[in-house]
């Protein structure tokens, strides 16, 4: 089989609601990026997309729940998203989002496109009215009673306590969330797409041409799709928030988020090309591309029957692939947003990423974990504790021990320089290591071409416990105590490092498309160009040149400690919210004990006395307090989040004890340089921590 001429890889775009967590990383980025690597390395024609998903009801709602508009939400969101990505090095050619004009334009054209082709539908509906605030609801803005379980918190479109998927119309008691009144059925049209026409179509598309080459798993939930009958499907909705239906006299309709969403690959692949002064069009219309879609098992209906039917009719190519991967879930429990049951990217950056001893290491460690559990197949399971074991006795105690070994030896016995090859003393042992680079190339090849990310990285790792197993076998070390009665030891030596050296430059390659970090890492030790790791050089036995002098070794991962996992734990279960239980009559539960620290640890935090000079409500943020503090030798800015409890002129003059080594942080625009520690009594109350009597700002804590 010939090569495509390109490839457009797309990853799921993230809704910008809120911040993601790990478990879509591992779902739909993580793969992505390494098969975009992997093809970029073979020098191949890709280009790999993703970006916000800026539209649907969750925005206004978001933007309700903080008290801001749904604009400020999705430049919060997008900013933190993308800045989140690009701390875990994902290698999006472009990252876009879906309210820029472009997309809005390119949305609104496939929907023209389509209805002029007579390819949607219209039908009137009755739907739910909110007479007082004059507009249509939204699944999302109606509450009322559950039919299943009863309970009064349920929405429209799902019950929050039991589960369960709703209809508008199954509710008891509708109430509007806008105005909090009855809200009256009225009549309203729509555009639909009708699916149902389409059935042979996808029947043939997805369940005989691609039975053998997509996952089971998405085989099998398109085929139950298409068994259970495919219903025509609304393109459009009453909303103010959105991409308005480019139709004369559909005032206050606008696209429905999932019909404008997916097109966003096409837009940000508009934009790439205008950026780099490409042509787009030959991603989306040349058969000759491969384009594959990189989701979560909770796209798989979008990705997989209702965009490629969009495209099909607009003209487009159609996905080859669509490797959507099953859920990750988090120490025994479902990840979950509304209950903090949960790894954000964010917190995985803040926590390893920015510590001193952390940096792209930290970075390359969670990849590494996330293929190692990808949920490819079915559902994993996130663990600290197998994190830590991944690092420490795989990554640190294989990988990284075969390249710290092989660095400290040749320096130790060949002088710091790649030692020559004598053909004539190699033995079986030194071919079989030869032989084993090849094929590890082929096998790992083969798996990265079919999505089989998690065995492919085994390949590699695998690959170095051969160079350990190697070197075990071959033991320089002890080799070198014949220097002096054995004319062929140095020769002998010279060989193994030789091999060695020329394997650790082979794992770089190999390794590179899933730590890029560590790839990097090794090509400094190597002082070799970015060139090196190229696909095809994977199995060259001449990647470092004999008599080259290389850098002292770097450690390439450090270990984690089980304080790091305890503590982690311990944050989740403390963070942990219960759904079940009545806000107002909760009793503050005793703080766990928290997991025991070294004084060194205690010695990192700075703690100073200040005086507070100023206090200011901040702006749209009813919760923080803007505060400048006296330190003695300087005043700071510092955001606290104590506006309920205190007012801003009652706390003038008052003494705090202030961390003043914690890195700053935004908040509300005004960056705050330190935190202010506080005591929480039984009832709630919150209380300064101060000295007994006045002392002089600036005086130190410890
Ligand atoms: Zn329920």
């Amino acid at each position: 089989m010939s090569l495509p001429k390109r490839y457009l890889i797309t990853s799921a775009l993230p809704y910008a609601n809120g911040l993601k967590h790990v478990g879509h990383l591992a779902g739909a980025y993580i793969p992505a990026d390494i098969y975009a690597r992997y093809l970029r390395a073979q020098k191949r024609d890709v280009v790999f997309v993703c970006g916000s998903d800026e539209h649907g009801t969750a925005i206004p709602i978001q933007a309700t729940k903080e008290g801001t508009t749904p604009r400020a939400i999705i430049d919060k969101y997008h900013a933190a998203m993308k800045q989140d990505f690009e701390d875990l090095s994902m290698s999006f050619d472009i990252y876009h989002r879906t309210s820029e004009p472009i997309h809005h334009e390119t949305a609104q054209e496939f929907f023209t496109y389509l209805n002029d082709r007579g390819e949607l539908e219209i039908k009137e509906t009755e739907q739910y009215f909110d007479e007082e605030a004059n507009s249509f609801l939204a699944d999302r803005y109606i509450k009322g009673t559950c039919p299943n379980c009863g309970s009064d918190r349920a929405f429209g479109d799902q019950c929050e306590t039991c589960g369960r998927t709703l209809s508008p119309d199954e509710l008891i008691n509708p109430v509007s969330t806008l105005s909090g009144k009855t809200p009256v059925k009225k009549k309203t049209s729509h555009w639909y797409l009708p699916l149902g026409k389409h059935e042979q179509f996808l029947r043939e598309w997805i369940l005989e041409q691609h039975k053998d080459d997509w996952r089971p798993t998405v085989i099998g939930q398109c085929k139950s799709w298409i068994d259970g009958g495919l219903q025509s499907r609304a393109v459009t909705r009453d909303l103010d928030w959105g991409i308005k239906v480019p139709v004369a006299g559909a005032d206050g309709k606008m696209l429905y988020v999932w019909f404008d969403a997916p097109i966003g690959y096409v837009s940000a692949t508009k934009q790439w090309a205008l950026d780099n002064k490409k042509e787009w069009e030959p991603y989306w219309y040349d058969k000759d591309t491969k384009l594959v879609h990189f989701i979560g098992k909770d796209n798989i209906v979008f990705h997989c029957i209702i965009f490629p039917l969009m495209l099909k009719l607009h003209g487009n190519i159609l996905p080859e692939n669509v490797p959507a991967n099953e859920f990750l879930n988090l120490e025994g429990d479902k990840m979950s947003t509304s209950r903090n049951w949960k790894l954000d990217m964010r917190d995985y950056i803040n926590d390893f990423v920015k510590q001193e001893n952390g940096g792209t290491q930290c970075v390359d460690m969670l990849r590494y974990y996330l293929t190692q559990i990808a949920p490819e197949t079915k559902d994993s399971e996130f663990m600290w504790k197998g994190f830590q074991d991944a690092v420490n006795s795989e990554l640190v105690s294989i990988f990284g021990n075969f390249v710290n070994r092989t660095w400290v030896l040749m320096h130790k016995l060949c002088g710091g320089k790649v030692p020559r090859l004598h053909e004539e003393l190699l033995d079986d042992t030194d071919r079989g290591l030869v032989e084993d680079i090849r094929l590890a190339r082929k096998k790992i090849e083969g798996l990265l071409e079919e999505y089989k990310f998690r065995e492919a990285l085994f390949e590699v790792i695998d690959l170095s416990r051969k160079g350990n197993q190697y070197m075990q076998k071959k033991e320089p070390w002890i080799v070198a105590k014949q220097l002096a009665t054995n004319p062929d030891a140095q020769k002998s030596i010279d060989n193994s490092l030789h091999l060695c050296l020329q394997l650790t430059a082979n794992l770089a390659i190999l390794i590179n498309p899933f730590l890029p970090n560590t790839a990097r890492k090794m090509l400094h030790m190597m002082k070799v160009v970015e060139k090196m790791l190229d696909w095809e050089n994977a199995g060259k036995m001449n990647l470092l040149s004999v008599g080259y002098v290389l850098r002292e070794p770097q450690l390439l991962f450090r270990k984690i400690e089980d304080t790091e996992i305890a503590a982690q734990i311990e944050k989740l279960k403390s963070g942990l919210t219960k759904m079940e239980e009545p806000k107002k009559e909760e009793v503050k539960p005793e703080v766990p004990a928290k997991a025991e620290i070294q004084f060194d640890d205690f010695a990192k935090i700075d703690l100073k006395i200040g005086t507070i000079l100023t206090a200011e409500k901040v702006e749209k943020a009813d919760k923080l307090l803007k505060l400048s503090i006296d330190l003695g030798t300087e005043t700071r800015t510092i955001v606290s989040g104590i506006a309920l409890h205190f007012a801003p002129e009652e706390i003038v003059g008052k003494q705090v004890t202030v961390v003043t080594n914690l890195a700053p942080r935004k908040m509300r625009g005004i960056e705050s340089n330190g935190m202010i520690l506080m005591a929480e009594d039984k009832a709630g109350k919150l209380h300064f921590v101060q000295p007994g009597s006045m002392i002089d700002a600036g005086s130190s804590v410890s």
